[in-house]
């Protein structure tokens, strides 16, 4: 009998297609243990998903905890008596089987939607009501399929129920975007034509470095397999999508790196449809790089690092889930004397908005005493932040106050401005954690990553375990000092001043 192809097969397919594969065909034994991270946010997606129903103000019936194999005929009975909402229901016809967590009768037929733990839409902002994302779109579909082969439903209608408690339509007949011309209902029809391939053996996937693979349950076997194929992958910042535009003889790093670069780039020109000459450059000088004996960092212009007698290295943590940054950290440094360097940290002692607000009122009283310093950070993140903050809190300072703060020569975005753009590393990928390990930095905590530091915030406002508030402001120092270790490092280099 076939493969039954679910929801969550859409939604694995949607981040990454091998995931498909090895999540149906792979060795149970090479699957990694699921991060704490993972675990939260499934723990946190339930609880939600939980107090949404809880409150919800009318009747329905609730199948959450029918078994299995009588959850479908009773969610089918349901349905057929005309019931006006139903949670935790099965549905299934032919090869598609679904959970929505929500069915909902309407005069066109039923619906489903599902409970986010998460917003919505994305991209949303001042400017833009944002647009329906991708995986929640696929999922709905597979749900709309299913009732409408069902003969119980006559449109494509769907909607999710967010974390900000607003109830997002997902027209699945229209596109994503207002200018996009696939309606969301053919994005669908090509996932499940591919996870179809893929559960039938139709389709070979491969493996590829992305950045969800930190938290996916393969990483390991999947990194193994990367790393042995020499995949394009392993080529900082070039993902699985490019890899799929190189010819089939520049499948591995080894082949890119020993190709000449005229080969590839013709005056301005790019010889690979797809991706630009600048790009294509870049990838070569990065592959050549990679497979030296002893290779080293290069800058590709003349940078210019600011001086100062005194230098601030920064770096903020946030709780995603509350909305939170709880943490402002600065190690400061006079006269380029690491063993006289300290750290300063402005942290929110309670999850509560004005515990934040006084961190935030307290590192930016600092950083004003401070207007000597040179202030060094990693990626746009903490300018992001920080101006959130200031639209949050504009009795501690204005959004115009953080523009112009971060727009000073003496504030320095290591990453955009100077790592990214003009420089080469050999390393698998630009972020600080790996530069700086590379640069022979160890971090002291024995599993150091942002979204550990969430997950320990999250343990710490449970618990209030001083323990875990030590560890979260070590591993924030640390990273601190990772900024420092690098900026160090960059002088070390020829070219910047
Ligand atoms: S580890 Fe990466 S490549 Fe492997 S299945 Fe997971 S996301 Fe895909």
């Amino acid at each position: 009998m076939a493969q039954m192809i679910t929801a969550s097969m859409l939604y694995s397919y949607t981040t990454c297609p091998h995931r498909v594969t090895l999540d149906r065909f792979g060795d149970p034994a090479d699957r990694d243990e699921v991060s704490p991270f993972v675990e939260l946010l499934w723990e946190r997606g339930h609880a939600f998903e939980r107090e949404t129903i809880e409150a919800l103000g009318f009747p329905f019936l609730n199948l959450r905890d029918v078994p299995p194999a009588q959850k479908e005929d009773l969610t089918l009975r349901a349905m057929q008596e005309g019931e006006r909402l139903i949670y935790g229901g099965r549905i299934s016809h032919g090869r598609l089987l679904g959970e929505p967590d929500l069915l909902r009768r309407t005069e066109s037929g039923y619906i489903p939607g599902d409970i986010k733990s998460g917003a919505g839409v994305e991209g949303a902002n001042e400017d833009s009501d944002g647009k329906p994302k991708r995986h929640y779109a696929v999922q709905l579909g597979l749900y709309s399929d299913i009732l409408q082969q069902l003969g119980l439903a006559t449109t494509k209608d769907s909607f999710v129920w967010d974390i900000h408690g607003e109830e997002i339509p997902y027209d699945l007949a229209r596109p994503r975007t207002k200018t996009g011309k696939i309606p969301m209902w053919d994005e669908y029809g090509v996932v499940l034509a591919r996870v179809e391939e893929i559960a039938d053996r139709h389709l070979q996937t491969t493996s590829g470095l992305i950045s969800a693979c930190a938290l996916c349950h393969w990483r390991s076997h999947c990194r193994r397999e990367i790393v042995a194929a020499d995949d394009l992958t392993l080529i900082s910042e070039l993902g699985r999508s490019t890899r799929e535009k190189f010819p089939p003889d520049l499948s591995t790093v080894a082949e890119l790196s020993g190709t000449d670069l005229s080969d590839l780039v013709a005056g301005d020109k790019s010889t690979i449809p797809g991706i630009g000459a600048k790009t294509l450059q870049k990838y070569h000088a990065r592959a050549v790089l990679q497979k030296q004996e002893k290779p080293a960092p290069y800058f590709t212009e003349e940078v210019r690092l600011p001086a100062s007698d005194t230098e601030l290295f920064f770096d903020i943590e946030t709780d995603p889930f509350r909305g939170l940054c709880y943490l402002h950290g600065f190690v400061e440094r006079t006269g380029r004397d690491s063993a006289t360097e300290q750290y300063v940290a402005f942290f929110a002692e309670e999850a509560i908005p004005e515990d934040e607000r006084d961190a935030f009122a307290q590192a930016w009283a600092y950083v004003q005493e401070c207007l000597d310093a040179v202030v060094y950070y990693y990626s746009h993140y903490e300018r992001t932040i920080w101006k959130q903050l200031a639209r949050r809190y504009p009795d501690v300072a204005t959004e115009d106050d953080m523009t112009a703060l971060f727009e000073e020569d003496r504030f320095v975005d290591l990453y955009s401005d100077v790592v990214k753009s003009k420089m080469v590393w050999p390393t698998y990928s630009l972020s600080l954690k790996t530069l700086a390990t590379f640069l022979g930095f160890a971090w002291r905590d024995t599993d150091p990553s942002g979204t550990g530091s969430i997950q320990w915030f999250h343990e710490w406002v449970e618990t209030g375990d001083d323990a875990i508030r030590r560890r979260i402001l070590e591993y924030n120092e640390d990273d601190c000092r990772a900024t420092r270790v690098l900026v160090d490092a960059l002088r070390g280099l020829a070219v910047p001043r």
